[in-house]
C-alpha cells in the first residue's frame, strides 16, 4: 500500500508522500470524511477539529499541513446550528508559522449511487470524471474487468466489495448487487459501481439505473471506454476504415443469435466485433458461414487487452476455432470479424499468427 494522499494544486494532481506527516484537518465530520480518510490511508498522523471555536495555536505543534474543509452546510453533526464557519485565525496561524494551507471541497451528503465505466483494465484509461467519484466514494462495488487493483489508491479509505463474475462462477447475483447498492445508498453513503468497459455496453447498467430510480436513490453515469473499441484498437485494429468498412456491430457471444440476425448481419458488411464470444465461437462462426460470410474472412482473437499478457490471434472465420483452440485462448477477449482485421498492427507485447492462408496488407 502506497504512503500518499492526492492532492490538486491549481488543477495539477499531486502525490503527497504523507508518512509521518502530521496534517490537520478542519471541518465538520461529515463534509471531512473523505479528506480525512485519504491522508489516514496516506500514512499521515490526522488532527482534527470540527469548528473554528476549537482551534487553538497549539494545535498546529508538529503540524506539516492544515486542510481545511470549507462546509457551506451550516450545522453541527448533531444539526445544531453552527453559525459563520470562519477559518481564518487558523489560515492566519498557520501563515505565522510557515505551514502550508489546503483547502478542499466537502465530502457530498445524501445517498446516491454513480454507475462508472471503468474502462478495458487500466487506470490511466478512466475519465476525469470517473476518477473524482472514486475519490469521493464511500462504497464501491466493483468487478474485475475495470481498473480494480489500484482501488484502495483511487478510492482511498472507501468500502470495496468484489462483486466479479467470472465466466459460470456469480459469486454476488445481478439481484444481490442491487440490493446492496440500494441498502448503502440508503445509509446515506456514496456509492460507486464500477464495471469494465462502458456500463451501458453488455454491463446491465441500464437495470442497475433503473432499480436506483425504482427505489427513489438518486442515480448518476459515467460513461467509459467500451472494450469493443479500445482492444481491437490496442492490437491495432480501427473497427472502421474507410472504402473497407463503413459500419461495425458489436455483439454479445453470451446468447447465440438467431440465423435471422445472422442473416442480416452477413447482409450488414461491416465489421462485427464479439464480446463474451470465446466460449461460443463454434456457434458464431458457423452461423455466419451459413448466413453466406466467406471462410476466408479474416477474424482477430484480442486476448486481455491493456494487460501485460495481452495477445492477438490472427486467423480466418473458417479456421477460428481452431486456432483458438491450438492458441488457448480464453477470456476476456475481443472477437473481430471482418476486412478490417488486415490492418492488424503488432501493438500487443506478442502476436500469434495461428494462420490457414497469410492474410497480406490490402
Ligand atoms: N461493458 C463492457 C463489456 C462487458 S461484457 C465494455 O463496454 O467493454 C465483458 C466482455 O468484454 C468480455 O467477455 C470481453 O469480451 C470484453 N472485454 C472487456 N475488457 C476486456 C479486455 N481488457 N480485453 C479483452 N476483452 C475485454
Amino acid at each position: 500500500m502506497s504512503t500518499a494522499a492526492g492532492i490538486n494544486v491549481s488543477g495539477i494532481e499531486l502525490t503527497l508522500d504523507c508518512a509521518g506527516l502530521t496534517v490537520l484537518i478542519a471541518g465538520t465530520t461529515t463534509a471531512a470524511r473523505h479528506t480525512v480518510r485519504r491522508y489516514t490511508a496516506g500514512g499521515a498522523t490526522v488532527r482534527r477539529i470540527a469548528t473554528p471555536a476549537q482551534f487553538h495555536p497549539r494545535l498546529l505543534d508538529a503540524v506539516s499541513l492544515a486542510v481545511v474543509v470549507e462546509d457551506p452546510v451550516t450545522a453541527h453533526d448533531d444539526g445544531a446550528p453552527l453559525g459563520e464557519q470562519n477559518w481564518e485565525p487558523l489560515r492566519a496561524a498557520c501563515r505565522e508559522r510557515r505551514i502550508l494551507t489546503a483547502s478542499e471541497e466537502p465530502a457530498a451528503t445524501g445517498g446516491r449511487v454513480t454507475l462508472i465505466g471503468g474502462g478495458p483494465g487500466v487506470e490511466d484509461l478512466l475519465t476525469v470524471r470517473a476518477k473524482q467519484a472514486l475519490r469521493e466514494a464511500d462504497v464501491v462495488l466493483y468487478d474485475r474487468l475495470g481498473p480494480y487493483r489500484t482501488l484502495p489508491q483511487l478510492a482511498p479509505g472507501a468500502e470495496l466489495i468484489d462483486v466479479g463474475k467470472t465466466p459460470g462462477h456469480h459469486p454476488v447475483s445481478q439481484a444481490e448487487i442491487e440490493k446492496l447498492m440500494v441498502a448503502k445508498a440508503r445509509e446515506g453513503k456514496q456509492v460507486v459501481r464500477l464495471k469494465g468497459g462502458d456500463p451501458f455496453v453488455f454491463g446491465r447498467g441500464g437495470e442497475e439505473v433503473n432499480t436506483c430510480l425504482a427505489e427513489g436513490i438518486p442515480v448518476t453515469t459515467v460513461p467509459g471506454i467500451s472494450s469493443s473499441i479500445a482492444v481491437p484498437a490496442a492490437a491495432g485494429i480501427p473497427v472502421t476504415y474507410r472504402g473497407v468498412a463503413h459500419a461495425f456491430t458489436v455483439i454479445s457471444g453470451h446468447q447465440p443469435l438467431t440465423s435471422a440476425e445472422f442473416e442480416a448481419l452477413a447482409k450488414l458488411g461491416g465489421t462485427i466485433v464479439v464480446l463474451m464470444g470465446i466460449g461460443t465461437l463454434p456457434q458464431l462462426t458457423s452461423g455466419l458461414r451459413k448466413a453466406g460470410l466467406a471462410s476466408s474472412v479474416p477474424v482477430a482473437i484480442v486476448e486481455k487487452g491493456y494487460s501485460p499478457e495481452q495477445r492477438t490471434t490472427v486467423t480466418t472465420l473458417g479456421e477460428a476455432v481452431t486456432a483458438a483452440g491450438l492458441a488457448r485462448c480464453t477470456s476476456p477477449a475481443v472477437v473481430v470479424i471482418g476486412e478490417v482485421v488486415r490492418q492488424h498492427r503488432d501493438f500487443s507485447a506478442t502476436l500469434e499468427r495461428v494462420l490457414a492462408q497469410p492474410l497480406g496488407a490490402s
